[in-house]
């Protein structure tokens, strides 16, 4: 019986082979089948995400079933992880359910107060053998109840980065590089630079959240700089809401739920597929067995 994976080992190896893994935030039991889909269509490793508000919505045991049959029948490298987590107890309750990775988003804090926050995490997940996610700088936008404006948002600095994985000995950092959650209004104004820095002086894979809208070739550039995860959330919402519009628009009588969910399933796993091709992880399960 195959089951999750932490994200850890499935990171590395995509940092040391220059890809990102995709990893995708789902909603529904038809989400993460659409998710999964992609992932066996395209023989890629795979990482589920919920956020916080997500795990309430649905119950964080549900979700970690769901997510462990998808990891014992398709045999793929699946890990589980959850996103954009502030409290502490929702982190433990996560572990407890069957995630193999979660993310402390404690980058409102002060540079100390988040290396405490990420500190106290990491002693328990680490104990669980679950993966650990911390940010630094302050992403953009929207993300469930996580709102910093345009003003607000606050691009990591490459030392604090060195100097934060150090102090925390955490695995896997997402840098603020001037991506931004929910949907861009021009076009997203990325740091390469940034990127590149930091991916020189330090030697954990990272995370570009925000990956909503990004154009194809960004995507990329970013991919090759050092970059070994990328988020994607709303883009996904969007495709599975449309595709359930229109089938309204055609029929407003429609009341059988698998006629609207099949296609809004089918338009997720497209989606996730064309996103997996950016990041240069189809195929790549291999790489795990
Ligand atoms: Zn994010």
């Amino acid at each position: 019986m195959m089951t999750l994976i932490s994200s850890t080992e499935m990171l590395q190896i995509a940092r040391k082979n220059k890809y990102a893994v995709g990893a995708f935030n789902v909603h529904t039991l038809e989400m993460l089948q659409a998710v999964v889909e992609a992932a066996v269509e395209t023989q890629s490793p795979l990482i589920i995400q919920s956020t916080v508000g997500t795990v309430k919505h649905l119950g964080p045991d549900y979700i970690a079933e769901a997510a462990k049959v998808a990891a014992d029948r398709t045999g793929l490298p699946i890990a589980l992880h959850l996103d954009h987590c502030t409290d502490f107890s929702t982190i433990v309750q996560c572990i407890r359910a069957g995630y193999t990775s979660v993310m402390i988003d404690a980058s409102m804090f002060a540079f100390e107060e988040n290396v405490e926050r990420t500190l106290k995490v990491m002693e328990i997940a680490l104990a669980a053998g679950v993966n650990v996610e911390a940010e630094l700088g302050k992403v953009g936008g929207v993300e469930d109840d996580i709102v910093v404006a345009e003003h607000e948002a606050l691009l990591a600095d490459p030392e604090d980065c060195r100097l934060f994985i150090e102090r925390t000995g955490v695995l896997t950092l997402a840098p603020a590089i001037g991506t931004a959650h929910g949907i861009y209004k021009g076009e997203p104004n990325i740091d390469f630079d940034r990127i590149a820095k930091i991916a020189e002086i330090v030697d954990v894979p990272l995370v570009l959240h925000g990956g909503s809208g990004i154009p194809a070739e960004q995507v990329k550039k970013a991919v090759a700089l050092g970059m070994s995860k990328m988020n994607v959330a709303t883009e996904l919402r969007i495709a599975f809401s449309n595709a359930i519009k229109d089938v309204f628009a055609a029929n407003v009588e429609e009341n059988d739920p698998r006629k609207y969910m099949v296609p809004a399933k089918e338009a997720v796993k497209r989606l996730a597929i064309e996103k997996m091709e950016l990041c240069g992880c189809i195929g790549k399960a291999g790489d795990l067995r």
